[in-house]
This record gives structure tokens, sequence and C-alpha cells, in this order.
């Protein structure tokens, strides 16, 4: 009987894995890849994101440092940098085995090539049916990311217009040509697809280019990429992967009886710049520390509902704020996107949300009032 099995060897898995075996649990992990395994990501990872982290990001992980932002929309374009760094841009098959390695490194067994089939709760204990074998568990923590089915067991389908569609390539580029392009900031085009943006990050050896945007407002996202591709320049044949993403801010049951739901699983996704590694790392952090506090001093396992207040306290409001500015920008582009891409103070002001310094809704309190209100007539 393993205190706690979790499902998914992605960030937030690793996280709770991470925290679980700091604190004594005997912790099983299951992924159903072998790692390193593909993931389709734009590779940001933000300040905020690596504040949570309790050891430091090896260099050669590191393919970018992000100061600053382009942002593109109907012709306009802005460019702004910080004098602190907002991200790193990295690939995630090599940061998930990297986070995987810290998790391994306090204790969890884990299994690779396993995919889970089935979970089956009672009042004791969780059993867990692989395709290998069965596993017993007193909780489990799912990690799955957007697109696993075990969430079910715990929260309703998410609506058209609760997740979004992303459409990501990688394309090969010498770093004469990225740093002809850009230097050291992201490059994001908004109009380009509904209630989303489009994206062209550097990277090392080659841009990171997709578009992204609610299911709703999306209907034909390749074509989408196809135009936002050669609006750029970019000709090619190239090999094209969609995925979903779910849309953060909207009020999902987390907890059920002896399961947590984390990261992408539970709908952790910044809903306006689609930034979820930071929430899956945190969110696995908590739910590991819950189930740990559970376990090490015999409490009752309803205070596993704790989880979703806590998650609520540390981030929810972030979530929230970040889906109203994803609603303003989209019913009112005329105001919003135009202010965003040609006020200086403005895109300056936003680049502190990323790095943590500046809540979303702060953002929003200090932007509004600076936005006269005969421009909504005309947006
Ligand atoms: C195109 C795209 C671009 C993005 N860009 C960014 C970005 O630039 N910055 C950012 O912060 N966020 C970005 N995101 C969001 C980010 O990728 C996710 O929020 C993050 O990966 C969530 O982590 P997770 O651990 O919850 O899930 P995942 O990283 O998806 O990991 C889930 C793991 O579970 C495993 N798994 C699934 N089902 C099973 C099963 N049945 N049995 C065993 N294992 C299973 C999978 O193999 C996988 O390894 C992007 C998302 C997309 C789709």
């Amino acid at each position: 009987m393993y205190d706690l099995i979790v499902i998914g060897a992605g960030p937030a898995g690793s996280a709770a894995a991470r925290e679980a075996g700091r604190q004594g649990l005997k912790v099983l992990i299951i992924e159903r890849a072998k790692f390193p395994r593909y993931k389709p990501c734009g590779g940001a990872f933000s300040e905020h994101a690596i504040s949570y982290l309790d050891f430091d990001i090896p260099q050669h992980i590191i393919e970018k440092e992000i100061y600053g932002a382009r942002v593109h929309f109907k012709g306009q374009v802005l460019e702004r940098h910080k004098s602190y760094r907002i991200a790193t841009i990295v690939t995630r098959s090599i940061l998930d085995s990297f986070l995987l390695e810290k998790a391994l490194e306090t204790g969890p067994e884990a299994r690779f090539g396993e995919n889970v089939m089935d979970l089956r709760q009672d009042m004791t204990h969780v059993e867990v049916h692989t395709n290998k074998n069965t596993y017993k568990g007193k909780f489990i923590i799912i990690a799955e990311g957007a697109q696993g089915r075990f969430k079910y067991l715990v929260r309703r389908r998410d609506r058209k217009n609760e997740y979004g569609i992303c459409i990501v390539t990688e394309i090969e580029a010498t770093d004469e040509e990225i740093n002809a392009f850009i230097q050291n900031a992201i490059d994001i085009h908004f109009g380009v697809a509904g209630m989303g943006y489009g994206w062209i990050f550097p990277k090392r050896g080659c841009f990171n280019v997709g578009i992204g945007g609610f299911a709703k407002y999306l209907d034909n996202p390749n074509k989408m990429m196809k135009d936002f591709l050669s609006a750029n320049g970019f000709t090619g044949k190239y090999k094209m992967r969609g995925h979903v993403i779910p849309a953060g801010g909207i009020r999902r049951t987390l907890v059920k009886h002896r399961i947590v739901l984390t990261g992408d699983s539970a709908g952790f996704v910044d809903s306006f710049y689609g930034e979820g590694i930071a929430y899956a790392i945190r969110s696995g952090q908590i739910a590991a520390g819950i189930i740990s506090d559970i376990i090490n001093n015999d409490k009752d396992i309803n205070s596993l509902k704790l989880y979703e207040r806590e998650c609520e306290k540390e981030f929810g409001h972030n979530l929230r704020y970040s889906l109203k500015l994803a609603k303003l920008m989209h019913y009112w582009p005329g105001v919003f996107l135009k202010i965003f891409t040609s006020n200086e103070e403005v895109l300056d002001k936003y680049l502190d949300v990323p790095c943590c310094k500046l809540s979303y809704k702060d953002f929003l309190k200090w932007l509004l009032p600076r936005i006269p209100g005969y421009l909504f007539k005309a947006g």
C-alpha cells in the first residue's frame, strides 16, 4: 500500500512527488510515456514558475532568457524590455525530465510506460489499474494533463468556452536568424486566433511558433495556424501538433474522497497568457503538502477539501482575473488590444504579471481607470 500514487509525471506530478517524498511519504508515480517525452508547449518557463522551486534550474536547460515582449495588433507593434528577467525558454522534454529527476531524489518509486486504465475508490484506499499492474494507494493525485480522462471522476466536463485549443510547431533557424528576428523577448500577435493569440518564441536552434484560443471561437485552428505561419514568412512544410489547454478561473470541483486534481487536470491555466507550468507546480506541492499532513498527523481525510481553499487563496484570484482580462480583450479588442499594443506604460506594467511582481487584479485595477469611457462605445 502506497501513501500516495501520482498519475502523470509532468510538472504537477513531479512537484507533488517531490514534496510528498520530502515529507517522508511512500510514493509511487506512474507515467504512461517513456521519458524524455515530447510535450506540445511554448516552453515559456516564467519567473513565477521558477519561484516555486527549491532548487536551481541548470544553465544548459535555459535556451533563452526573456526580458521583454513585442506585441502586435492590426499593424500596430510595440516592444518593451524589463531590466530583470521575466521568463526563460525551455524545451519541455528536457525540463520535465529534470523536474522528475529532482522528484525522484526524495525517494518516490516510478513506473514509466504504464498507462493508468482504471481507478476504483473504496472507504480505505484507491486501486489503480494500469496496463501492466494493480497498485493500492491511500491517496491519489491526478496530474494527467489536459487530455486525460480520470479528472472526470471528480469534476464535470468543460464546455467549449472553458477550454482552449493550441497548435504548435518548431521551425529550425540559425542563431543569427533568431537574433535578427528578436532579442531576449517573446513575439505575441493578437487578433489572429479568437480570444487568444499567435506566438513566435526564440529557442536554441529554432523558433517555437503557435496559435491558441478558446475552442468556442476557433472554427478552423489548422487554417488559422497556416495563415499565421505564412503571414510571418514561414512557408515550409512543418509538423504541427494540436493540444487542448484548459481555461483557468472557472470554479471546478477538485477533490473527491481520496482523489485530488492538480495542474491541467484541475484547469489551472492562465486564461489570458496560457501559462500553466507555474500553477501545475504549485498545485502539486499544495496537494502533496495537505496529504502529507493528513497521513503524518493522522487527520481526518475530509481535511483534503482544504486543497480547494488553499489553491483559491494562493492563486485562484489570479486565474479568475486572467479570465476577466481575456474576456475584456475579446469583447472590446478596439479598446484593450489597441491600448496594449500602443501604450508603453500598459505593456510595461503587464510584464510584471508573469514574473509575479503584480497580480492580474492589481493590473486591472491600475488599467481600467486609465481607459476613457468613450472608447468602449467606439470599440
Ligand atoms: C501548445 C501549448 C503551449 C503552451 N505553452 C505554455 C508556456 O509557454 N508556458 C506555460 O507555463 N504553459 C504553457 N502551456 C501549458 C502547460 O503546458 C501546461 O499547463 C502544463 O504542462 C501542465 O502540467 P501538468 O503536469 O498538469 O500536465 P502535463 O505536463 O500535460 O503532464 C501530464 C503527464 O501525464 C501523463 N499521463 C496522462 N495520462 C496518463 C495515464 N492515463 N497514465 C499515466 N500517465 C498519464 C502524460 O504522459 C504526461 O506526461 C502550453 C500548453 C499548450 C497545449
